[in-house]
């Protein structure tokens, strides 16, 4: 019986309800009448003290994505645009991520770091590896990262993370500093995420895979990771071991992606029902080829345009939600999708364990093709001739923005007032340090025209001076 009240997993995702719901869906989807008032139920309101807006639930949102009206697929790619400039602007979260060890003991028939794999190097990184990899990430310019592991509890049992994740933060070379370190490992238990959030993590995040467990199963056969109830169950352990932000993500391709979309709002619905918040962000990986992984073998790929579909239904059915895309897609898919909802981008990434390090880009423990190779300082270029903003800041969790009270700046309008200013001072750093001259020129510029949107007077004046101390010197303010 569906309750997304309930810790069970196939209470919350109850599969007669995802069925349902793919039912009702294809039954209205030319019903206009339904479909303009839900994107009107969407849209962004003003309040008194910002702009709110009530989001779909996972059956509203079918509807939309079952639509194949052209007009008002057009309506939608508008209403996500607005949504997303209501409370992210132009700015565009960096962050890459970082892989520590590709020992793994399932058999995830998707992954090449897969158990039976005897044509990948193993590999595991030392601490001290771990700092040559991190000083190569700061050099680059990066503040935020996402840890990366396969599941193997004696190659790379908790201890290992919990050491390396203190590793990362105590770096300091030149001005570089991890001030955020995300962590992607597979579900663990409520002790362990009391460790992690101890430890400093950012956001846990944990990708579904799918959510429909008779595939889930299937594509995992083997190892811990075959429990489709301790898997999908792991994020209320994580919030329950004190973990405020999470991050859910499902992998297209593996399954029929309505399904899919149903799913991940339903999980959306359930954190929000026992918790009082949604997920902190929402990955949209596709899968890739990778080492013995062909994704043609896989029936449910899903083309460009319904995956640009996905993404701003993502952002209007969640609006508060960040969402993350990676160098799995391509320069044009990116720019398609950050029009469309999408506020973090990874760039520079290597998803090789010790990647970094290397000048060459090494493939031998790669866990999938990266299509976007552009470096770092040409991403954040890109991004600004586009009119975005390139934000390394980190503020918000460093001040204890986390959870509900991250989701309350949201709401409350304040944003421009804080997030902006952040975002600027954080790009002066990287232009200051780290950008190519061609770079520098294209950002002092834009933060120059941006800084004159600052709303609130005082606030303006106190980043114009704090701007004009990064140009001597200084570092790591914040609002
Ligand atoms: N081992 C952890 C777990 O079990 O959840 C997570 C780390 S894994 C390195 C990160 C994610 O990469 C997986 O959750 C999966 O969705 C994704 N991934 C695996 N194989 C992939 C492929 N061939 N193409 C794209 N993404 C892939």
């Amino acid at each position: 019986m569906y309750n997304p009240k309930s810790l069970v997993a196939d209470e919350f995702i109850d599969h007669q309800e995802v069925l349902d719901t793919l039912e009702y869906a294809e039954k209205n989807k030319d019903n206009v009448e339904l479909i303009d008032s839900l994107l009107e139920k969407a849209r962004p309101r003003k309040t008194k003290d910002g702009v709110s807006c009530a989001g779909l639930t996972h059956r509203e949102a079918s509807v939309l994505l079952a639509c194949e009206i052209p007009e008002k697929i057009e309506k939608m790619y508008e209403l996500a645009a607005e949504i997303k400039q209501a409370f992210y602007g132009d700015r565009i979260v960096m962050f890459a991520p970082l892989y520590l060890s590709n020992y793994c003991i399932n058999g995830c028939v998707y992954c090449p770091y897969h158990n039976q794999n005897k044509n990948i190097p193993r590999k595991k990184l030392t601490q001290e590896e771990i700092k040559k990899e991190v000083i190569a990430l700061q050099d680059m310019g990066h503040k935020r990262i996402a840890i990366e592991s396969g599941e193997d509890p004696v190659a790379n049992p908790i201890e290992y993370i919990l050491e390396s994740m203190k590793t990362i933060y105590s770096i300091n070379h030149k001005n570089g500093a991890i001030r955020r370190a995300n962590v992607n490992i597979a579900a663990t238990t409520v002790e362990n995420y009391r460790k992690l959030k101890e430890a400093g993590i950012g956001t846990y995040i944990l990708f579904q895979e799918t959510y429909h467990k008779e595939s889930y199963l299937k594509l995992h056969p083997t190892g811990p990771k075959h429990d489709y109830n301790y898997h999908t169950e792991a994020m209320d352990r994580a919030m329950e071991g004190g973990i405020d932000d999470v991050g859910l993500g499902v992998l297209f391709g593996l399954e029929l992606y309505r399904y899919e979309f149903a799913g991940l709002l339903m999980h959306a619905e359930h954190l929000e029902a026992v918790h009082g918040v949604g997920p902190h962000t929402v990955s949209m990986p596709r899968i890739k080829r990778a080492d013995d992984i062909d994704p043609s073998t896989f029936d449910n790929g899903i083309d460009d345009d319904v995956f640009a579909k996905l993404c701003a239904l993502v952002r209007i059915s969640l609006p508060y939600t960040g969402m993350i895309i990676s160098t799995r897609e391509n320069q044009a898919l990116r720019e398609r999708v950050l029009k469309l909802g999408v506020s973090q981008i990874s760039g520079g990434s290597r998803t090789s364990v010790g990647g970094y390090e290397t000048e060459v880009r090494p493939h031998d423990t790669e866990q999938f093709d990266v299509s976007d190779e552009r470096t770092l300082d040409e991403v954040v270029r890109w991004l600004m001739e586009m009119g975005y903003i390139p934000s390394f800041c980190t503020a918000c969790y460093r001040e204890g923005r986390t959870g509900d009270r991250f989701m309350s700046l949201c709401k409350s309008g304040q944003i421009q007032n804080c997030c902006h200013p952040n975002a600027l001072m954080t790009l002066k750093e990287f232009l200051m340090d780290y950008a190519s001259d061609e770079t520098k020129k294209v950002g002092e510029e834009l933060i120059k025209e941006q800084s004159k949107n600052i709303p609130n007077e005082v606030v303006k004046n106190k980043i114009v001076g704090w701007l004009d101390d990064i140009e001597k010197g200084q570092r790591d303010f914040r609002i």
